[in-house]
């Protein structure tokens, strides 16, 4: 399971995160809503281990290692996955040998054989076929003249062949369209397992209404100012965060 205690943050000398507290069971996903600035973001930064994040405090723990102690690479070769990881358009790197080269590192990181080509392939076939998505997906650049849609269904693709323990995806319903809306919530559903936990960060309700969290937290200035089951992200729907922040 992953365990927040006490985190604290800060960008650029500016404190963002004020004492963050969540534990999130294997087999359970979830949410975090708040409002734009609320710290959403730089949480997913803290746990990923971006450069310019400073933790100040508190502690991150996943299955008893302690996070914050690692290389990104590290945290990722423990089953860690973040949706924002490879949102970068790579001219002149195949969409291909750029998942195969993901999906070695975490096999060398854990000591298990590299898949070669054809391999790769096969099982990169398998999980287009499950996601509905075109194997023209593979042959071109990374990201280059991706959509929105493109882009976020390619992180779903990685997701989908890295296979992570804990999954944070921070934003991943934005700027999708109701169909790719649905087929990224089936991906992270088709992960859903006793040992496959999932940190889902969003402005809105909807994306909830296909991935239904076990919990959601409403993070507000830095800080979790209440949580609840999923009813409670509908409740935020219908009344705003500011009625939250009233009563925290
Ligand atoms: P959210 O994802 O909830 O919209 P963020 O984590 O992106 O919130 O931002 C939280 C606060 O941190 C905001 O006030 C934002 O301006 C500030 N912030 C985030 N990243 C940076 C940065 N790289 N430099 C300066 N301020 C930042
Ligand atoms: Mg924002
Ligand atoms: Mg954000």
């Amino acid at each position: 399971m992953l365990k927040i205690e006490g985190l604290t943050a800060e960008v650029e000398g500016k404190p963002i995160l004020k004492g963050i507290d969540l534990e999130v069971p294997d087999g359970e996903i979830h949410a975090i809503m708040g409002p734009n600035g609320s710290g959403k973001s730089t949480l997913s930064y803290v746990l990923a281990g971006r450069d310019g994040y400073e933790v100040t405090g508190g502690t991150a723990h996943f299955n008893g290692v302690d996070l914050l102690g690692l290389e990104p690479e590290e945290r990722a070769a423990i089953g860690v996955f973040l949706a924002f990881q490879y949102p970068v358009e790579l001219p002149g790197v195949g969409n291909a040998n750029f998942l195969r080269t993901a999906l070695n590192a975490q096999r060398r990181a854990r000591g298990e054989g590299e898949l070669d080509a054809m391999q790769f392939l096969k099982a990169a076939r398998a999980r287009l076929k499950e996601l509905q998505m075109s194997e023209e997906m593979l042959k071109r650049g990374v990201n280059v003249g991706f959509s929105g849609g493109e882009k976020k269904r390619n992180e779903v693709l990685q997701m989908a062949l890295l296979r992570p323990k804990l999954a944070i995806l921070d934003e991943t319903d934005s700027g999708l369209d109701i169909d790719a809306l649905k087929i990224v919530a089936d991906g992270v559903n088709a992960l859903r397992a006793p040992e496959f936990s999932s940190l889902v960060i969003t402005h809105y309700q909807r994306l909830l209404d296909y991935i239904v969290p076990d919990r959601v937290h409403v993070l507000m200035a830095g800080r979790i100012v209440k949580s609840g089951g999923p009813e409670l992200a509908k409740e935020l729907e219908a009344t705003g965060y500011a009625s939250v922040q009233a009563a925290a």
